[in-house]
């Protein structure tokens, strides 16, 4: 993953959550305010509907006595119907409720109309008194007016129980919702600034643990050890540099390894060269002074060498040294002696916990062989062999290293001097 996804995907994860914690907010806000509306309009309508149930008490007694009792006190009544049942009616607000409620309003009112029907029976009782005609039957309008105000009371009941209902309904929504908006600061919040710690933790952390692991191997390269490999799961342009860095090490490995191979291998034989050898001569010298080893070198010429190249040419001359080279390879103790091209057509040899005797015996095998080689020369189509001269000479405690080579290449001189193609073993 790219640091930009991780990070945008972050953010996004905590942008989501405020929006939908602010639209939650807003929402509850929202439903808060019309349950507000609804609890004023019901509480006026509680009031109303009080009063309501008041005034029809009061007004049906009047009309009930009125008409059973036939006792006429005009007085009474109009005191009565200056306070009106149908004002009281209309006073109510029918929308905060439902289509059940809105039925029973209907209800209410068709009765009130009959009622108020009956009501002008009364009105005519009052004006006309005895004189009321014979063809209205008071028996049945108080019947009728019994049965009547017996559902209007029944229905402004129903109505009182409705409202009652909705009072209750407006504390328990307000209720839920004061419990949504509180878990929503206590879980929404904590868990948005808990995540977002969380994440800018991690992302954090994966950047900045690789860069400290890359920052190590940096130092490690600059104290000289360029084998360093990173291999860590990361962010893609984390992973993508210390990829380069491995590549980078890597390569730097490899031309470490080759730049230290040329400056101790001589390129035409494969045997050490003579900076090599100068410093394990040392080297070998002081450790098997330490350890009161033996150690014996010896000193290998060409014979008339210089006639061969002039004779043969110097590419043939390059033959014969690799052969000499790949002759002594073969000969010596590997990694215990060691075989250097001591210059042009000059080898060397170290050869530890050796005396002068072995090494002397040795000498004659590598001679032995070499003069058995035969070079084919193509230019010339003939077959030629050449001879070499060895010296030997043991290092004593009483002689540093430098001394005995020298002594060695005495040694080889003496073997030239003698005619050459033979082994001169030094004596002080
Ligand atoms: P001697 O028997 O006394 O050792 O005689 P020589 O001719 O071998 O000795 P000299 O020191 O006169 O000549 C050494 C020759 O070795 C000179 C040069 O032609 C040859 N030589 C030195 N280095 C190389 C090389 O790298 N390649 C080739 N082909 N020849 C080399
Ligand atoms: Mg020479
Ligand atoms: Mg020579």
């Amino acid at each position: 993953m790219r640091i930009g996804q991780r990070l945008g995907i972050g953010f996004g994860i905590i942008l989501l959550l405020m929006i939908g914690m602010t639209l939650f907010v807003s929402l509850s806000l929202n439903k808060i305010e019309k349950i507000q509306k609804i609890a004023i309009i019901n509480s006026g309508n509680t009031e109303a509907i009080d009063d309501l149930k008041d005034h029809v008490e009061r007004w049906l007694i009047a009309v009930e006595y009125i008409l059973t009792k036939r006792d006429i006190s005009q007085l009474d009544y109009h005191a009565i119907l200056e306070t009106s049942v149908w004002k009281e009616l209309n006073k109510i607000n029918w929308n905060v409720y439902d289509a059940t409620v809105i039925s029973l309003r209907d209800e209410i009112i068709q009765s009130y109309n009959r009622i108020e029907k009956l009501d002008s029976t009364v009105q005519m009782y009052l004006r006309l008194g005895d004189k009321v005609p014979e063809t209205i039957n008071i028996d049945d309008t108080v019947n009728s007016f019994e049965e009547e105000t017996f559902f209007f009371k029944k229905a402004i009941a129903n109505l009182d129980t409705i409202v009652n209902t909705t009072y209750n309904q407006v504390l328990i929504n307000s209720k839920k919702i004061e419990k949504r908006s509180w878990f929503s600061i206590y879980i929404v919040v904590p868990v948005t600034i808990g995540f977002s710690i969380f994440y800018a933790f991690v992302t954090t952390r994966s950047i900045t643990n690789p860069l400290k692991l890359l920052c190590a191997a940096t130092i490690k390269i600059i104290n000289g050890s360029f084998d360093v490999k990173l291999n860590i799961k990361s962010l893609h342009e984390i992973e993508a540099l210390l990829n380069s860095f491995n590549i980078m090490s890597l390569k730097l490995n490899e031309s470490y390894k080759r730049l230290e191979t040329l400056s101790i291998i001589d390129k035409l034989t494969g045997l050490y060269n003579r900076r090599f050898f100068d410093e394990a001569l040392e080297r070998e010298a002081l450790r098997s002074k330490r350890l009161r080893h033996s150690l014996s070198l010896m000193f290998i010429d060409i014979d008339k060498f210089k006639h061969f190249n002039d004779t043969y040419g110097h590419t043939e001359g390059d033959a014969v040294l690799q052969q000499l080279g790949l002759l002594i390879k073969e000969q010596v103790r590997n990694v215990i002696d060691i075989p250097c091209r001591y210059g042009g057509e000059e080898f060397t040899i170290i050869l530890p916990e050796t005396k002068s005797y072995a090494a002397f015996n040795i000498a004659n095998r590598i001679l032995n062989n070499f003069r058995n080689i035969k070079f084919h020369i193509p230019t010339k189509d003939v077959i030629v062999q050449k001879t070499i001269s060895i010296g030997v000479a043991e290092l004593v405690p009483s002689l540093d290293a430098k001394t005995t080579l020298v002594n060695a290449d005495k040694a080889m001189y003496e073997a030239k001097k003698l005619g050459g193609n033979r082994v001169y073993e030094y004596r002080a």
